[in-house]
């Protein structure tokens, strides 16, 4: 009996062995051929900013299997029922038993329509992707997509519609040209600067209107032309005939007395993000160039959106029963104790008459900002439509709120001396999308009549291009 025992014991050792050893043996194998024969699908990832494509473009594609790694992928352009393959690439293996090398890869796929001989029109792109899993019969996982485009190599077309284009240095200017449907942004170049043109104010849509200004550093040189581009980054450009008179602009020397140091320095403890140290002198320095420049920087941001209405109507209005203190683009010399501490250019024109004198708006327009604005103190933009803007700054107190509609003439505010101002004074600024331009154009009705009113009219008579 002990003996039978004994032995049935050793039996059942024995088979817990076998299977303890099997089991060692089949587990690595069950989970190698789980991990060979995984199912998750490789990634792929086409970016694409707009559907249409030009004369040569370059498909931006990422491809990646963290499981088994890259076996295969495949691009092929389909248009008009014939398919040409861009990229057929097989990648190397690890080994019989391992899976791709590589894990990730990022393609460039150049596509130059008339390469292939494709024309214009509606496309297919296909883009496959295979791993190095065993699954499909070793074939692996297989991602496929197709993504619809349009070919486009053709620019847009520009017609220049105003004829004579009279500029002066520091001064605007206004271009109207008719651009083919297909142009999506289009405006017109001076120098680095580009304004854009805008449609609305005709019923052919095609028809746009770009207000532009020449820098007060632009002078006869300047190339002007205009640009359209089209979605697919097809671009034309079209000269404009024009003419560009060279002006110079005064020299001011400002002396900056402790008396003013003291008085205005305080002022500004609380700007944002702009902690002055030092001296009275160094915070002053860094006020005026620092906070200058930030102020720029937000009115920049300020004129990005405009009205594509044109408010205003003739002359704009200079507020009236002042004198003129300080001219556009006056070149000032900053001196403390006989010594230069600082050069800034005055982008706009000082006017003073009584004390908190009220500000009438110099034309009609909608309020965009009314509010402190650094160096400017309280001040009032508004935007005439079309990229024309015009600015109030230095106020004592302003009685308009953003988005209100004001007409010509109505009182903005009354004048005074915030922000960086010595004395009760209206700073009265112009811009031209992001240009400050000198306001005596403006004020001027035979400028704006030679240069801008004529223009308007004449231009949806001008002969219909293509
Ligand atoms: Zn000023």
């Amino acid at each position: 009996m002990e003996c039978n025992l004994l032995k049935e014991k050793m039996k059942r050792k024995k088979r817990g062995l076998l299977i303890i050893a099997g089991l060692i043996i089949l587990l690595p194998v069950v989970w190698f051929l789980l991990v060979r024969f995984e199912g998750r699908d490789p990634e792929l990832v086409l970016e694409l900013a707009s559907p249409y494509i030009g004369k040569s473009h370059a498909f931006s594609i990422s491809f990646a299997d963290a499981q088994s790694g890259l076996r295969k992928i495949w691009a092929a352009m389909v248009k008009d029922g014939k398919e040409v393959v861009l990229v057929d690439t097989d990648f190397p293996s690890a080994g019989i038993l391992s899976g791709g090398e590589l894990k990730t890869q990022t393609l460039k796929i150049p596509f130059e329509p008339a390469k292939y001989q494709l024309s214009d029109g509606e496309a297919i792109l296909r883009l496959a992707v295979w791993d190095y899993s065993w699954r499909g019969w070793w074939k692996g996982n297989r991602v496929y997509i197709e993504k619809n485009l349009i070919i486009d190599t053709q620019p847009p077309k520009i017609e220049v519609l105003s004829t004579v284009h009279n500029l002066t240095q520091g001064g605007s200017g206004l271009v109207i040209f008719r651009a083919s449907e297909d142009s999506h942004q289009n405006g017109v170049q001076v120098g680095d600067n580009f304004f854009p043109a805008h449609a609305g104010y005709y019923k052919d849509t095609r028809i746009r209107m770009a207000f532009i200004g020449l820098g007060y550093q632009q002078g006869p040189e300047t190339r002007i032309f205009v640009r359209a581009f089209d979605e697919a980054g097809n671009s034309a450009e079209a000269g404009i005939n024009h003419y560009i008179r060279k002006k110079a602009f005064k020299k001011d020397n400002i002396r900056i007395s402790d008396r003013f140091l003291n008085r205005k320095i305080p002022e500004f403890k609380t700007v944002a993000n702009l902690q002055p140290t030092g001296s009275l002198v160094d915070k002053f320095i860094k006020i005026n160039r620092d906070l200058r420049h930030a102020n720029y920087e937000q009115l920049t941001g300020l004129v990005q959106t405009t009205a594509a209405v044109k408010h205003w109507e003739g002359a704009f209005l200079r507020m009236t029963g002042s004198a003129n203190q300080a001219g556009f683009a006056d070149h000032r010399v900053y001196e403390y104790n006989g010594k230069i501490i600082d050069r800034q250019v005055h982008l706009g024109i000082d006017l003073a008459s009584v004390t908190h004198a009220p500000v009438p708006a110099a034309n009609s327009g909608i309020v965009i900002f009314s509010g402190d604005l650094g160096i400017y103190g309280k001040t009032v933009l508004i935007d005439h439509g079309f990229g024309l803007f015009s600015m109030y700054a230095h106020l004592n107190a302003s009685d308009v709120r953003k988005d209100q509609q004001v007409s010509k003439g109505e009182t903005l505010g009354r004048t005074g001396s915030t922000g960086l101002a010595g004395g009760d004074h209206l700073h009265f600024s112009v811009l031209v999308h992001n240009t400050f331009v000198n306001p005596i154009e403006w004020w001027d009705a035979a400028w704006i009549r030679n240069n801008v009113t004529t223009k308007i009219e004449a231009a949806p008579a001008a002969p219909a291009g293509k």
